[in-house]
């Protein structure tokens, strides 16, 4: 175990200002552009599917799915051996996983995918059959393709024959109610705080779900209060940060006199409140989000006049009400609560909400506490402040004692900040090149692990989960990034089974990675979307539409040979000798997605 120096990140650079106003929400019934694919899919799977399962089924029994052996017993990998299974481009862990059925599913699944004319169809034609009356059989078509190669099911507790399969492959599951909101018709709150109670008892029986197969939930703050709060909050949250921006001393901090201004300009110049307590002087920028926050009452009037509502207030209150609702279930369950990162002009008030939960839900109850963290919020690592702000919220934790808890991603969102950032006139939140997000993403790896690491130095105590002050998931399909975090977490002496760092990947996408961690005895769970067959489509349309470029690069390609490799055996009894190549890089070899955000 090598010890490293940390790197330092340095805490507040401001990034550039971002405020404006959001034109529209996202969209939720399915976007035209790519219906047609799936009753391509749904054709050639199905089709394709049912005779290439009876016929490799009388052919090769003994390869049916109850016949596998199973993946969960560990063997006695090390980090080389791991990384070694990773790079073996002929390795079909996952692929062997799966029933004929399913293989062949995969297949056609992945054909569809990869022809960006069917997607692009695909909407179009299910729009049409809905509107000639055909729900039902276009429905029972996507039911039996699309939806079961990327969701659960149905209900939360369809969910669970999903996660015990994937159990014994030594991979957990992540349940994600996926109900695309509709948010067109602003304006009736009334509507959106039924609609978050509705999500809220879903995410209940989410949590309950996920207990039964020591899993995690994913929400989406967005789910649980009215976007006009969200937004209006995100507005204030802006202006705050930008001031402090522009305020600020060489050493990042702001004096009593300055304050008072900055609550002068805040509220429009209606009213000076001294937020600050007696016996401080100046404070830095995690006290003054602190002293600018909704929680604390004094900065409720300069809030009011800045343009955030009494009912904005209120409807951030019942939001935050519902969440812990859901955080005591999930404490008592020892069920982790992944906050989903979402647009950037709701990020500011999701990050906000997250960190108040964390501090108030991952406490350590005693030194034997392995159920900490309950609360993990979500990085976009693909934001040019996303590594000030990550090590803005570490230091934060540290100073409230409480556990960090982060998700890691690169970011799903790309293509639309980047529009509307054009269209408001205002620079990109997003980093200028793949390069600089995959440096990013790689450099949050680094700086969490090296904090880990330094944190057992000062303690003596090697790294548990019972004593890390810090916990995250390194999710994402890239390769490249799971690789350097095997080799970070072996230098800084993160063994793979604590489960203080995990790894995350979407059901459906990159099993070969998520098999060979499982197997090998990694901490690796699957996000594992569910919903009403009618309420997914619009996400299952996404995932088709996003997705068309991805699965034209090299790492699928490779994944749909090892498909055809195993499909070839079960078929004729014998392996395929051909050698695959390498792609370079998953993130070099698949052609950045320039039409449409990123696969989440
Ligand atoms: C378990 C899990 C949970 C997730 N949760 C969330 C979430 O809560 N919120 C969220 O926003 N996303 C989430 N995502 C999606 C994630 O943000 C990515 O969109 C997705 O995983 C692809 O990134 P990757 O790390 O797998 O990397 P790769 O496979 O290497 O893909 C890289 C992609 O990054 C994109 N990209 C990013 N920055 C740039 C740039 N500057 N220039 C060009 N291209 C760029 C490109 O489209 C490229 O295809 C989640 C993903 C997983 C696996």
């Amino acid at each position: 175990m090598n010890v490293l120096r940390p790197r330092v990140l340095r805490l507040y650079r401001p990034p550039p200002p971002f405020i404006g106003h959001v034109r529209h929400f996202a969209t939720a019934r399915p976007s035209t552009k790519s219906m047609n694919s799936s009753r391509f899919a749904i054709a050639t799977a199905i089709t394709l599917g049912s005779g290439y399962l009876i016929f490799s089924s009388a052919r090769n029994p003994a390869l049916s799915e109850q016949q596998q052996p199973p993946l969960s017993a560990f063997t006695t990998s090390t980090p080389t051996s791991t990384l070694a299974e990773l790079d073996d481009m002929g390795n079909r862990i996952a692929v062997r996983s799966k029933s004929t059925y399913d293989l062949w599913l995969s297949l056609g699944i992945y054909k569809v995918c990869a022809s960006s004319w069917i997607v692009n169809l695909a909407p179009h034609l299910i729009s049409a059959a809905e509107k000639m009356g055909l729900s039902t059989p276009v429905y029972w078509g996507i039911k039996n393709s699309f939806f079961a190669y990327f969701c659960g099911g149905e209900t939360a507790d369809e969910c669970i024959p999903v996660m015990e399969k994937l159990t014994r492959s030594g991979i957990g599951s992540i349940l994600d109610l996926s109900i695309e909101a509709d948010i067109d018709h602003a304006g009736d709150r009334q509507e959106y705080a039924e609609s978050a109670e509705h999500v809220t008892q879903l995410t209940l029986k989410s949590v309950g779900a996920a207990a039964q197969e020591n899993g995690m939930a994913a929400i989406k703050v967005t789910a649980f209060s009215s976007p006009m709060t969200l937004l209006s909050l995100n507005k204030w949250f802006e202006h705050a940060r930008e001031e402090f921006a522009s305020h600020m001393d060489q050493d990042g901090r702001i004096n009593r006199k300055t304050l008072l201004d900055i609550t002068l300009k805040l509220s429009m110049g209606k009213s000076q409140v001294d937020l600050m307590p007696e016996q401080v002087t100046d404070v830095d920028w995690i006290d003054y989000m602190r002293l600018v926050s909704p929680q604390n009452p004094k900065a409720e009037p300069v809030m009011l006049d800045a343009g955030v509502s009494n009912e904005d207030l209120a409807d951030f209150k019942h939001c935050i009400e519902r969440l812990e609702r859901v955080c005591d279930l999930a404490k008592t369950k020892h069920v982790k609560i992944m906050v989903d990162a979402e647009q950037s002009y709701f990020q500011r008030t999701i990050d906000h909400i997250a960190m108040l939960l964390q501090a108030k839900y991952n406490h350590r109850a005693n030194d034997d506490d392995t159920s900490m963290p309950v609360v993990l919020n979500t990085y976009q690592m693909y934001t040019k402040e996303a590594q000030s702000k990550l090590a803005i919220d570490v230091e934060l934790a540290r100073r409230e004692g409480f556990v960090f808890g982060a998700k890691l991603v690169r970011g799903a969102y790309m293509v639309s900040e980047r529009k509307r950032a054009a269209e408001l006139g205002i620079p990109s939140p997003i980093c200028d090149t793949l390069q600089d997000t995959h440096n990013s993403y790689n450099g949050g790896v680094v700086f969490l692990l090296n904090k880990i690491h330094q944190h057992a130095i000062d303690t003596n105590q090697p790294t548990s989960l019972s004593s890390s002050p810090i916990v995250f998931m390194v999710a994402s399909h890239n390769r490249d990034s799971v690789k350097l975090t095997i080799k970070e977490m072996d230098r800084n002496g993160v063994l793979p089974r604590t489960g203080v760092v995990t790894f995350g990947q979407l059901y459906g996408m990159q099993d070969q990675i998520s098999y060979c961690l499982g197997k090998n005895g990694y901490s690796i769970y699957k996000y594992l979307p569910y919903g009403q067959i009618q309420e997914v489509i619009p996400y299952l349309l996404r995932r088709a539409q996003e997705n068309s470029a991805i699965f034209g690069g090299g790492a699928v390609t490779m994944e749909r040979k090892l498909m055809w490799d195993e499909a070839k055996t079960r078929l004729w009894g014998q392996p395929t000798p051909e050698v695959i190549t390498t792609p370079a890089t998953d993130g070099a070899a698949a052609a950045p997605n320039t039409s449409s955000d990123g696969v989440y």
